[in-house]
């Protein structure tokens, strides 16, 4: 049974919230695993302590912050969402030169220099009449913002029908605490296909804004793929024009179908993109909350949609559509000099627009029957001194990755990439499980751990018979945060170069926005406690979660309904 479907909105309307935890003294003792319980925050902070006393937000609480330091924006950004909240307009309270803070019933930003907390860490502490946070710097401030948002039971945003809720709220009184955290990984990923099927701006948005409540900071966003091409490339109209439409989609999933059996289709065109000002858009909402966007291009394989536009760079030079059906198709990009301009031309647009240092060329699932047959082909590999297609597809990688690196990028490949050899500079992504990170790792390349047995949220999370239609396999909550990305058996050599962990949604059978919601909540909260924290407590985390559901409802406006 998913815990979502048994949690229902708890946010009613009253005009005081007031959530009593269990009060121990704030003490200063050393942190125990089972203090998380009242923390009422995933991912569950490093330290968290109870006070023995309350505080209450409410519409007069000041926000405070230097305006000529750069948490300021943080601050602001905090100072809406309380505004929101209470239907108050009141601004951001600038004080400089003002060591004191002596201001009551105020939330104090302070800039500070804690080796410890790093660029991303945060302490919180709760006088009985002001809050005190303080980071090195802006992601830090971020994040204690989301926790005290968790704690204080609030949302960023909301529907109409909840900021009509946030109408009745005066106050909100809880025990106060005293927090300390900061993550175990830097790279906290987050995986959406938008080509088998489309989610809108707002609803990318509102995916980002549930990913930076659970401190998620990288969004790696599947943007072309057989079945339809996403993103506007100008120099290459056709993509958009052709590539981004199919012409229909199969119908259920390959095993509903008997041996022989033709498939069956929708008959429905399925045309979508991103124009480059919306993507523009959507990576600055992104930043703003300390996001990066990872665009995927893929390559050499899953490329049909691309090719089914421009012909001319696959090997059969024609005879290819943009795909609606599922799974991996035999024509891909022909590995030769005319097909790398065309992908050059490509990131040259996709560099411009997505400002972060890693650019995914994909690699997985390239068949190497084209090659095979294709003299083009064959003469490349023949030039490279390739032993065989392995190594072709190690050249194309290679070529790639040599040119995003005159443009100040670096690569993430599928783990696939590594099979014809990899340079030393790529990072490595692991689907199949986490022997291809493992052996990255020990070759020195940084290492994404994102396996599918695991982390793969298009998987089913119960009983098939009981769920909507999913892809196959099972990963239950209870097995996403069970798995350890980096265990110490591994040594500190390798551990040191898993940089992270990240949960992928692939969409053939997700047809929208509430069905990605219910498969991905409350299983990202789980990627989340595995990706930030080090203290794990299934039991603790399924306590907190009871608490949190009801605020992503919120956030996305409905509760976590199965598909009908
Ligand atoms: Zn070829």
């Amino acid at each position: 049974m998913c815990i979502s479907n048994s949690i229902k909105p708890k946010l009613k309307m009253k005009k005081t919230l007031i959530i009593f935890t269990a009060v121990v003294f704030c003490a200063n003792g050393s942190f125990s695993k089972s203090i998380n319980t009242g923390s009422d925050i995933i991912p569950a902070p490093v330290e968290f302590h109870i006070c023995q006393y309350g505080f209450s937000l409410n519409a007069n609480t000041k926000v405070i912050a230097n305006i000529n330091s750069s948490e300021y924006s943080v601050a602001e950004y905090l100072n809406g969402i309380l505004c929101r909240f209470f239907k108050e307009d009141k601004p951001v309270i600038v004080k400089r030169d003002n060591p004191k803070y002596s201001l009551a019933n105020s939330i104090i930003f302070i800039l500070t220099s804690d080796k410890q907390l790093g660029r991303e860490g945060y302490e919180i502490d709760m006088k009985k009449d002001k809050i005190l946070i303080s980071a090195n710097d802006n992601p830090g401030f971020f994040y204690a913002v989301q926790s005290l948002m968790q704690y204080f039971s609030i949302t960023p945003n909301g529907n109409n029908e909840t900021k009509d809720e946030y109408k009745k709220y005066t106050q909100i009184t809880k025990t106060a605490c005293k927090i300390k955290d900061y993550p175990r990984f830097s790279y906290r990923g987050k995986h959406l296909d938008v080509c088998r099927h489309f989610f809108t701006v707002e609803e990318v948005k509102c995916y980002l804004d549930l990913m930076a409540y659970n401190k998620l900071n990288y969004f790696h966003w599947h943007l072309t793929d057989d079945q339809g091409w996403r993103i506007e490339i100008k120099k290459y109209p056709l993509l958009t024009q052709i590539s981004s439409c199919r012409e229909q989609t199969m119908i259920g999933h390959y095993r509903d179908y008997g041996k022989g059996e033709p498939l069956r289709f929708d008959g429905k065109r399925y045309c979508a993109y991103y124009t480059q000002e919306q993507i523009k858009e959507i990576v600055k909402y992104a930043a703003e909350r300390y996001i990066t966007v990872i665009p995927e291009i893929e390559m050499p394989g899953h490329a049909c949609a691309a090719l089914a536009a421009y012909p001319q760079f696959s090997c059969r030079r024609g005879g290819i559509k943009v795909e609606g059906t599922w799974g991996v198709f035999d024509d891909v990009f022909c590995c030769n000099d005319s097909t790398f301009s065309f992908i050059e031309g490509i990131l040259e647009e996709v560099c411009d627009l997505f400002p972060g240092k890693y650019i995914h060329i994909g690699g997985d699932e390239c068949p190497k029957t084209r090659w095979k047959e294709c003299p083009v082909c064959q003469k490349t590999k023949q030039e490279q001194g390739c032993k065989d297609e392995h190594e072709l597809q190690s050249y194309f990688v290679r070529t790639i990755e040599k040119f995003l690196n005159t443009k100040g990028k670096s690569i993430i490949g599928w783990e696939e990439i590594l099979e014809g050899g990899v340079t030393g500079t790529a990072t490595i992504m692991s689907w199949m499980g986490v022997n291809g990170g493992i052996t990255a790792a020990k070759m020195g390349n940084d290492a994404i751990m994102t396996p599918e047995n695991y982390l793969y949220f298009n998987w089913y999370q119960a009983d098939p018979k009981t769920e909507p239609l999913a892809f196959g396999g099972l990963t239950p909550l209870d097995k996403v945060y069970n798995f350890n990305p980096a265990p110490d058996s591994l040594g500190a050599e390798v551990q040191r170069h898993i940089i992270g962990v990240q949960a992928n949604t692939w969409t053939e059978y997700i047809t929208d926005f509430k069905n990605l919601m219910y498969m991905d909540y409350p299983r990202t909260a789980a990627l989340a406690e595995i990706a930030w924290s080090k203290n794990l407590d299934y039991t603790d985390f399924l306590e907190r979660l009871q608490h949190t559901t009801p605020l992503y409802q919120t956030m996305y406006g409905g509760i976590f309904s199965k598909k009908k």
